[in-house]
C-alpha cells in the first residue's frame, strides 16, 4: 500500500488514540491491517522507484499539512500515529539505499507475508482509498478545532 494512505490512516489513529504511545502502537497495527487489504504493488523495483520516490515525498507533505492543521494539544499523538503507520516500511528505503532493511528478519518476513494479494491493476483503488481517507480526516480535523 501507499506510504502516503498509510500516513492519512495514522492520522486518524492518532487523533483517535489518548496518548502518543497508543497512537504509536494503533498506528503500526493500522499499517499492517492495511497491508492485508488487496492493493497495488508487485511490480519491478525499477518501476516501483519512481512511484515510491513521489509517494513518499506526498507523504512528508501529507505530514506537514496534517501537522498544522491539528490542534497543538493533539499534534504529538497524531504525528506518533502517523510515524507508527509508516514506520514498517522504512524496509524498502533501508534495503534499496542502505542495502538493509532496519528490522530484524521475521518482522520483513512477516511483512512480506502478509502482502499477498498486490496488483499492479489496483493504482486507482489506491488513489482512492488516499482521497477518501484524505476527505475523512478533513471532516474529523475540522470538527476537532472547533
Ligand atoms: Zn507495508
Amino acid at each position: 500500500m501507499l506510504v502516503t494512505n498509510h500516513v492519512l490512516a495514522g492520522a486518524l489513529v492518532g487523533l483517535a488514540a489518548p496518548g502518543p504511545v497508543t497512537a504509536f502502537v494503533g498506528g503500526v497495527a493500522s499499517h499492517f491491517a492495511l497491508d492485508v487489504v488487496p492493493h497495488w504493488g508487485d511490480r519491478p523495483i525499477d518501476e516501483v522507484m519512481p512511484i515510491a520516490m513521489a509517494d513518499g515525498l506526498t507523504g512528508l507533505g501529507v505530514i506537514a499539512v496534517v501537522w498544522r492543521s491539528t490542534p497543538p494539544g493533539r499534534r504529538l499523538r497524531v504525528l506518533a500515529g502517523m510515524a507508527g503507520a509508516s514506520v514498517p516500511d522504512l524496509d524498502k528505503p533501508g534495503t534499496v539505499f542502505l542495502g538493509a532493511s532496519p528490522f530484524p528478519r521475521f518482522v520483513d518476513d512477516f511483512h512480506a507475508r502478509i502482502q499477498t494479494r498486490e496488483s499492479s491493476a489496483r493504482m486507482p483503488q489506491e488513489l482512492l482509498v488516499g482521497v477518501g481517507t484524505a476527505a475523512v480526516l478533513a471532516l474529523v480535523l475540522r470538527r476537532v478545532r472547533r
